[in-house]
């Protein structure tokens, strides 16, 4: 049997990512994954209001977007965006991954399958895996849940909960018609109370989706997404033409307060880390492998395993408030998003935005004071200033 110090379950983007932070600590670290290689994603869509600069990762996978228009049934709004990238996933998990094994003592194995983990007094004892059909057991100081919806060591520490709220996704890879710097987002009723997104990538294609939140809606979700072609824009923009097509799903719900018990710690989908109302993960989960790496090293270096207890301190004092206010809203977004009524008075106050406001509302850098704000400015400039927006 295998000893390592640090055991990743799951090479998606928070495996990967935790495995390049990992990299020149010295750690044996072994990340394994079901997939067959990095790149193979399950799904493209990437938009990220991330800061590029701080992340490090290279321009040339980034496709920088400078507008953006959010359309409701019957009214849309158009306006420039600032520090909006569509990331190329496949280069970013292959650069992720090329960055890890540039440590010897960092292992990534794919084809292997977690298929059990022996569990005692809140730790892991152990974990089999089927490697190419071959069962292998291992043993690690620490293991790291990125195992995404699957959750398979959260969910049996008790870390993630049984039942989450799980969001479908749907989207279609198409030919754009000219290259093109905007994203499109749709709201209303004929998209199933969910919302729908065009994001363009230097291929001279396009990331169309639909995400559904409404578990009874999921069967549904190929005759909801025939609805985007019915959308404004979208047949000027793109060929109705699918390169390829996907679905996947997102763990999102309620945030999480706790990441870490025993030696288990959870990272990524399995511990709800992308935005509960945007499904934006790439940006978060970035930070959150940096918070878990730096509190393994620490906890290494100390000799004192129980620091990694750190890892989420950070994160949720940066996230956790942001995380519950957008909860909150999904909820109110379950109800209110089927009537089209309400979504148009929604863009009507994004018209009256200006441009600062408007990236925060489509990064879902928000709160209460700040929506009230909005709204009643909106409110003063279409009933007091009379303007026609
Ligand atoms: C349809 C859709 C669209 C999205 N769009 C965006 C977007 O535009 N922008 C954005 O920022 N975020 C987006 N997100 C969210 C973001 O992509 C996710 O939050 C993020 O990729 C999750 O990363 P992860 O590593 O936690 O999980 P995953 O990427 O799901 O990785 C989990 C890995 O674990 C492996 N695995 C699972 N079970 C086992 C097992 N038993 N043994 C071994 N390996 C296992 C899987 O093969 C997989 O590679 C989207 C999500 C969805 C579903």
């Amino acid at each position: 049997m295998k000893k390592y110090n640090v055991i990743i379950a799951g090479a998606g983007l928070a495996g990967l990512s935790l495995a390049k932070e990992l990299a020149g600590s010295g750690l044996s670290v072994l990340v394994i994954d079901r997939k067959k290689s990095a790149g193979e994603v399950r799904y493209y869509s990437s938009g990220t209001f991330m800061n590029v600069d701080e992340s490090g990762i290279p321009g040339e996978f980034l496709h920088a977007i400078d507008k953006a228009v959010f359309c409701s049934k019957n009214i849309s709004c158009t306006k420039n965006i600032s520090g909006c990238y569509v990331i190329d996933r496949v280069k970013l998990y292959n650069w992720m991954e090329s960055a890890a094994l540039k440590d010897e003592n960092i292992k990534i194995r794919y084809g292997c399958e977690v298929k059990s983990a022996g569990y005692r007094h809140g730790r892991i004892t152990g974990i089999s895996y089927l490697d190419h059909g071959r069962q292998v057991e291992a043993i690690a100081d620490i293991y790291v849940d990125c195992t995404g919806t699957a959750a398979v060591l959260g969910r049996k520490a008790g870390l993630t909960p049984k039942k989450s709220v799980m969001a479908l996704g749907v989207e279609h890879l198409v030919p754009l018609k000219d290259d093109l710097r905007t994203v499109f987002l749709y709201t209303g009723g004929n998209l199933g109370g969910g919302y729908g997104w065009v994001f363009p990538n230097s291929r001279q294609q396009a990331i169309t989706g639909v995400g559904l939140i409404k578990p009874k809606l999921f069967h549904k979700i190929n005759e909801i997404f025939a609805e985007m072609w019915n959308k404004r824009n979208i047949s000027g923009i793109c060929k109705h033409r699918s390169i390829a097509k996907n679905f996947a799903a997102l763990r999102t719900g309620r945030p999480l307060g706790r990441f870490v018990k025993g030696n288990i710690m959870i990272l990524g989908d399995s511990a709800h880390q992308a935005s509960p109302l945007l499904g934006e993960g790439i940006r978060f989960i970035l930070d959150a492998s940096t918070e878990a790496a730096a509190s393994i090293k620490q906890a290494f270096l100390s000799g004192d395993l129980k620091r990694i207890h750190t890892y989420g301190r950070a994160w949720r004092k940066k996230h956790y408030k942001n995380f519950k206010f957008l909860y909150f809203i999904q909820k109110i977004m379950k109800v209110v998003s089927m009537n089209d009524f309400i979504m148009d008075k929604g863009v009507r106050v994004l018209r009256c935005c200006n441009e600062r406001q408007y990236r925060r509302v489509l990064s879902g850098d928000i709160d209460f004071g700040f929506l009230l704000f909005i709204a009643v400015d909106a409110w003063y400039q279409i009933k007091i200033l009379k303007n026609r927006i």
